[in-house]
């Protein structure tokens, strides 16, 4: 669909939100008593921040859940019961606020979901998910989208994208069918566009992603992954705050004759995520587990997903409790 521009007042911006949030769960960025940026279902609209750089955690549970039943199992004497999940009742999410790297990342998830085989509860929560992105108008010095081929106002994957003008008020870019459907709710909040100029943040190119992949190809023995790993402690705090990866454990519970079977996200920089039931792991120590993820990013996802598995959210070097941080670590593989 071609793309409308529209401008929406600040205060129609309230009107829209709960418009929105009386019918539909929306999922929102709010500040917590402890300062930290986390998204929230359904807060009231005076909570709901527009000044936030990133959120600590990535919205990637709307469509891949931290831990999420696939099935849940009965055991009689000689026959066992399997009631599947209903994905029919997945709701309509509503994502409010979410900046354009976080937006970006559903289209890698999407990759990953059906490179092989279609995963069909990710494809039933992504159907189900309408995105109303918002520029950014201020970043630190982790970002990186512009490194990833980004830019703090790419419109890919949101359905709207609001950006703020110099006013104060915002241009809302109708991009998708989804998005026009939010327009159709209330169409007289959003008015012809006034001239005003958009106000976006500048973020500085740390490294070409085309040169590192392109080092990737013949990096694997360089002693660069254990001279820049040796400080990693393995604690997996990137994975979970990061909006791409996509990786998980499968386990089932049982309690007594019933049990059910469950995913919960896991990391390639867990010891035990590639340890085999012989005892023996192909990698055995941090420096192997660092590379894989660098390279699962930068060579083979390019390779095989035709998309790079970073969106320059920073988070992993914003959370990382021993500043491991992948940017610089990225820029220098460039120079290697
Ligand atoms: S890079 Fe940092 S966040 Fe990631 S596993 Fe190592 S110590 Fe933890
Ligand atoms: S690897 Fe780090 S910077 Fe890249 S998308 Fe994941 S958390 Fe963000």
């Amino acid at each position: 669909m071609e793309t409308t521009r529209k401008s929406i007042r600040k205060q129609s911006l309230e009107k829209l939100y709960n418009l929105l949030s009386a019918s539909r769960k929306v999922y929102a960025p709010v500040i917590a008593p402890d300062k930290q940026v986390e998204y929230k279902y359904n807060p009231d609209f005076a909570e709901v921040t527009f000044e936030h750089i990133r959120s600590t955690l990535s919205v990637k549970n709307v469509v891949f859940p931290k831990v999420e039943n696939l099935f849940f199992y009965s055991n009689a004497k000689t026959e066992s019961t399997i009631t599947d999940i209903d994905l029919n009742k997945i709701p309509e999410i509503v994502l409010w606020g979410t900046h354009p790297c976080d937006n970006a990342a559903f289209d890698i998830l999407r990759s990953i979901f059906s490179w092989d085989i279609n995963d069909e509860f990710f494809s039933k929560r992504f159907e189900k998910l309408v995105v109303i992105g918002l520029s950014c108008h201020l970043s630190d010095e982790y970002c990186f989208c512009t490194s990833v081929g980004l830019t703090p106002n790419s419109a890919k994957g949101s359905d709207i994208l609001l950006s703020r003008l110099q006013n104060g008020d915002y241009q809302a870019e109708i991009l998708t069918e989804k998005g026009n459907g939010i327009v159709t709710l209330s169409p007289e909040l959003f008015e012809p566009i006034s001239g005003e100029e958009v106000t976006v943040t500048e973020v500085k190119q740390k490294f070409n992603h085309e040169q590192v992949t392109v080092k990737l190809a013949s990096a694997f023995e360089n002693r660069f992954w254990i001279e820049n790993s040796l400080r990693c402690i393995g604690c997996g705090a990137c994975a979970y705050v990061c909006p791409t990866c996509a990786c998980f454990d499968i386990q089932d519970e049982t309690k007594g004759k019933n049990g059910k079977r469950y995913r919960s996200w896991d990391s390639c920089g867990f010891g035990l995520f590639t340890l085999h039931t012989s005892g023996h792991n192909p990698r055995q120590v941090q420096s192997q587990r660092w590379r894989q993820r660098i390279m699962h990013k930068f060579s083979y996802m390019p390779e095989r997903n035709e998309s790079l598995g970073c969106v320059g959210c920073g988070r992993c070097s914003s959370g990382c409790p021993v500043d491991m941080n992948i940017a610089e670590q990225l820029e220098a593989l460039q120079n290697i």
